[in-house]
């Protein structure tokens, strides 16, 4: 295993919160930090705020290299983003500005998700297993490659997307233009959006938490919104885990959160349709570690053995 040449600056983007961190070659985060994302239509003001929390994290100036996970999509060659979750933010040169504060230093950026991989089988549910898909799903699913041990980017850099696997050709329109994707059915919002079209009647905030609640508390409707997400997710992972002969499926963000109430009825979706004995062996786990996956993973870029480019 190829470790990090010393503490790496790793900075975590997303649409409410701007994470940073130190994180130590053996994949402890030192030292931690964050801000909430500002709301705002100026491009400078949300990286003038990511530039004063890495500025005043202890122990940031003896760093030796720089990893980035932010939401896509983005220009990996370029390090162009525009975050679906930051409107400020469209075709922002973010690996430029960084370059122009720690330039010297290797930086690397990437995909949220893709880092969420990362750090999972780095140190995390997937310690060690050479073939693994990690997911993420929250508002948007995605996903990140890791086979024969190495990062799969594809040709521009973008393999990994399994939110936008088609799992029903009839189904709803995607974000993304497409009709009956993974992330149209098992988004956190379109899971919430078909409860509340079947007649749930949210008392709270109408969140995938309180849905699940409710679903716990054995409101049916609940219930079937997350088994209908659920199995869409296992119809996918059939899909996926047959063309790729994965090993293991990581699954963290906030919807994973539900359980049992989306794990079991994947779990079903799955068996039905992955009936090759190499694909009845893979296995689907929650992730395990929590809210430092994203720092974790944005480091991770710099090991050797995930740097494909
Ligand atoms: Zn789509």
């Amino acid at each position: 295993v190829s470790e990090l040449a010393g503490p790496v600056l790793a900075i975590d983007i997303g649409g409410t919160k701007l994470a940073v961190g130190i994180v130590e070659p053996n994949a402890t985060v030192r030292m931690r930090a964050q801000v909430p994302t500002p709301v705002t239509d100026d491009p400078d003001a949300v990286w003038s705020a990511l530039e004063a929390a890495i500025r005043d994290l202890p122990g940031v100036e003896a760093v030796v290299g720089v990893g980035v996970g932010c939401g896509g999509p983005m220009v990996v060659d370029t390090g162009h983003v525009s975050p679906v979750n930051i409107p400020a933010w469209r075709d922002f040169p973010l690996l430029e500005r960084i370059s122009l504060d720690w330039g010297g230093l290797p930086i690397r950026l990437h995909n949220d998700a893709i880092c969420y991989a990362l750090a999972e089988h780095w140190c995390g549910a997937a310690r060690g297993v050479p073939n693994v898909l990690g997911m993420v799903v929250s508002t948007g699913v995605g996903g990140g490659l890791i086979l024969d041990g190495r990062l799969v980017e594809g040709r521009s850099g973008n393999a990994g997307h399994v939110g936008h696997v088609v799992v029903d050709p009839a189904g709803p329109v995607c974000g993304c233009g497409g009709r009956g994707c993974l992330e149209a059915i098992a988004r956190g919002p379109a899971v919430v959006a078909w409860a509340r079209g079947q007649g749930w009647t949210p008392a709270g905030d109408g969140s995938a938490r309180e849905l699940a609640e409710a679903a716990r508390a054995g409101n049916e409707i609940a219930v079937a919104a997350f088994s209908r997400a659920g199995n869409a997710l296992g119809v996918a992972l059939a899909s996926v885990i047959q063309l790729l002969d994965l090993h293991v499926v990581v699954i963290g963000g906030g919807l994973a959160q539900a359980r049992e109430l989306l794990f079991a009825p994947m779990r079903a979706g799955l068996a039905q349709h992955a009936q090759l004995d190499f694909a009845k062996d893979a296995c689907v786990v929650p992730g395990t570690l929590g809210r430092d996956a994203g720092l974790i993973g944005a480091a991770a870029l710099l090991r050797r053995d995930y740097s494909a480019r």
